[in-house]
């Protein structure tokens, strides 16, 4: 493996760095107390050519590999988790699961619309009595011709409200297990299709999350996205290069909790010093390095097995373990060493706090991680997948 950067992707570090410093950070703050959707944040990074990053040329993407995505990722999350995140779905959720299982006529329709920012998607696994146990889920679409009829709800859906297509996991055949569950494109329009915004978010409240609601909702069979019965497959697919995403965007708030307090730390005096001079004050940021050395060395890593094309289940959860279990104690830490300070949003690291408890739970919580680290090791399935 190789350490060093390649110019290709310096410049494009470079460049969504300069980016997230000129047009995320000026309204991180009010985005985030407002609950605003970064609509505009997203239209100048598809105007950049970000959002085709991971996109083949021939769909009007750049054709780059996963480390550059990840360096941008990482750039972006360091100002803001809700624009990376909100970034970040539109490459791994919605455009990588049509590349890589959709028809010609599907990938036309969508990928080249996303990637100009023109269109953008959900992707719905969650059900409110489905959340880990995804097999669990109850929407179901009965096949009528060539058309298929679809009942369910889907909950905690990251862009449900603003979607201009859905891309839902439902049962085919119950009897089938994990075998009878599909995926359908489902287009905003379609009769019967509705959504609700879950507000009052403790974190990431610029992104979109909400419930969608299919009643009686009719599509055509050349709606199905892979063939009936592998739902599970394209949905395990798009949440490894998620829980990537979500790793290495993690590394980058675990670096601005740190730069964060460096500059805290040597400004802030008590007992006669700045506070930086305390070996307990030092020690706690010294495992913050460390951690976010690790995390950033575990996610790099990851962005070479990707772009090799090797398996890399096993990584992607310690990966996606250890970044957000370090980045939320990282936050935890830049909130104590601000003091009350750090108590408000004067300060950004309530926000990091509070942001930074949302990837222990969605892509798989920790728990399921472990599992899978677990399974690993020990040979032994813990849990259905
Ligand atoms: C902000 C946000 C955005 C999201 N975006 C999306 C999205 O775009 N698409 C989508 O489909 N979903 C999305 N989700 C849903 C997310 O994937 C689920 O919340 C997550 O998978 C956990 O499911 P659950 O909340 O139902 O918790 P549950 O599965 O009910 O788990 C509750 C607790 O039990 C633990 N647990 C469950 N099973 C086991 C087990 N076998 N062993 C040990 N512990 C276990 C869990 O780790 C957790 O601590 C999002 C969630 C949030 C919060």
């Amino acid at each position: 493996m190789d350490f060093e950067l390649t110019k290709e992707q310096s410049m494009f570090r470079d460049m969504a760095k300069e980016f997230g410093l000129r047009e995320v950070l000026p309204s991180t703050r009010e985005r985030d107390r407002e609950e605003r959707f970064p609509h505009e944040i997203m239209k100048k990074m598809a105007a950049q050519g970000l959002m085709g990053i991971k996109i083949p040329r021939e769909y009007g993407g750049l054709g780059l590999d996963w480390l550059t995505f990840g360096l941008v990722m990482e750039q972006i999350s360091y100002f803001d988790f809700s624009v990376g995140l909100s970034f970040l779905t539109q490459t791994t959720l919605q455009a990588m699961p049509i590349l890589t299982h959709g028809d010609d006529r599907q990938k036309e329709k969508y990928v080249p619309a996303i990637v100009k920012g023109e269109k953008a998607g959900c992707h719905a696994a969650v059900e409110p009595n489905a959340g880990s146990d995804a097999t669990a889920i109850e929407t179901r679409a009965v096949r009528d011709g060539e058309q298929w009829i679809i009942n369910g709800n889907k909950t905690w859906i990251t862009n449900a409200t603003l979607a201009d297509f859905a891309i839902v996991l439902v049962q085919t055949d119950k009897e089938k297990g994990t075998k009878g569950i599909t995926t359908f494109i489902i287009d905003r329009d379609t009769p019967g299709f509705s959504t609700v915004k879950i507000k009052n978010k403790l974190g990431i409240r610029s992104t979109d999350t909400g419930q969608l609601f299919f009643r009686d909702c009719r599509i055509p069979d050349s709606n199905r996205l892979g063939q009936v019965g592998m739902g599970m497959r394209v949905a395990l697919g798009a949440i490894e290069h998620t829980r990537f995403g979500i790793a290495i965007s993690a590394v980058g708030v675990l670096q601005a909790c740190i730069d964060a307090c460096v500059k805290y730390c040597q400004e802030r005096s008590q007992f006669g010093k700045p506070i930086g001079n305390f070996q307990l004050i030092q020690e706690r940021i010294a495992e913050m390095v460390v951690d976010c050395e690790a995390g950033r060395g575990l996610a790099y890593r990851l962005a070479y097995l990707k772009d090799k094309g090797v398996p890399h289940s096993r990584e992607t959860a310690i990966t996606k373990y250890f970044c957000t279990e370090a980045a939320v104690r990282a936050a935890r830490t830049a909130v104590e060493l601000h003091g009350a300070y750090g108590y408000t949003d004067d300060f950004p690291v309530e926000r990091y706090y509070r942001d930074m408890i949302s990837p222990l739970i969605f892509g798989g919580t920790s728990n399921i991680q472990k599992l899978t680290i677990g399974s690993f090791a020990t040979g032994i399935k813990a849990f259905a997948s």
